[in-house]
């Protein structure tokens, strides 16, 4: 693989676990912090069927909010902090490779914070961070850079050119720090907890949930390949959930007897 395809790949999956996270941020800036289980990065899932899901899409941005009694101002912080790196990454790369039409939809509009239209005044920002992070990865992956054609079939120029090499860089660095900052804050930095109070509904085994920096948090069964659980083992034979898995462990300690 070239490093601009290894660049592209980790731009990629920096952005994603971006919005992956960005609802328990949210919900971190409305929740006391605390360091009692359940890990907090699991709050959202325990609490699913209590609450209606938070739709992460249809929360206005941080930075045009105002945040008149925020529980948790580390989480506050990093919120806003992620929100303006990401939307400047997308001034940045719109000004270099944007060419679509004002009316074109995939257009990212710049602020114009003289205007008196709120609207036009925040530009794309009011669509938020996750409409943010998915225009960039477009960018990333040189999505809609091939020519298009009208309805009377002339063809017209794409609406946006290839990233250059310098610019795929600079994104994967922005995305990168954004997504450290997320896992920092949401305490899915190194660190070890053992799961209080419930063992492996499959075979009874210890449960241990691992977190680090740069890898979304995985949890861990102690007995070995001879445990049931219908995931793969990480490299030391031990049965794990990864990230995408964690609701369904959740989902099935719920449904055991407390030991
Ligand atoms: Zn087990």
């Amino acid at each position: 693989m070239t490093s601009d395809a290894i660049a592209r790949r980790e731009t990629v999956d920096a952005l994603r676990t971006v919005r992956e996270l960005w609802g328990e941020l949210l919900l971190a800036i409305e929740t006391p912090p605390t360091d009692v289980w359940p890990p907090r990065q699991l709050a959202h899932t325990l609490r699913a069927g209590d609450d209606e899901p938070l739709v992460v899409e249809d929360r206005a941005p941080l930075v045009l909010r105002e945040h008149p009694a925020p529980l948790n101002m580390t989480a506050l912080d990093t919120g806003l902090a992620v929100e303006r790196l990401l939307f400047g990454l997308a001034d940045t790369l719109a000004a270099a490779v944007q060419r679509a039409k004002p009316d074109d939809p995939r257009r990212w509009a710049f602020q114009h914070p003289g205007a008196a239209d709120a609207r036009r005044a925040a530009g794309s920002r009011t669509h938020g961070l996750h409409f943010a992070s998915v225009w960039i990865e477009g960018r990333v992956l040189d999505e809609d850079t091939e020519p298009e054609q009208q309805l009377d079939g002339t063809p017209t120029a794409p609406p946006f050119e290839p990233l250059p090499p310098h610019l795929l860089h600079e994104a994967r660095r922005t995305a990168r720090i954004a997504e450290g900052r997320l896992l920092r804050t949401l305490r899915l930095d190194q660190r070890e907890t053992p799961v209080p109070d419930r063992t492996c509904p499959w075979c009874g085994g210890e449960l241990t949930l691992r977190t680090t920096p740069d890898e979304p948090p995985t949890v861990t069964c102690s007995t070995g390949p001879e445990c049931a659980a219908p995931v793969s083992l990480d490299e030391r034979g031990r049965r794990a959930w990864g990230w995408r898995d964690l609701a369904a462990l959740v989902a099935a300690l719920s449904t055991a007897q407390p030991q």
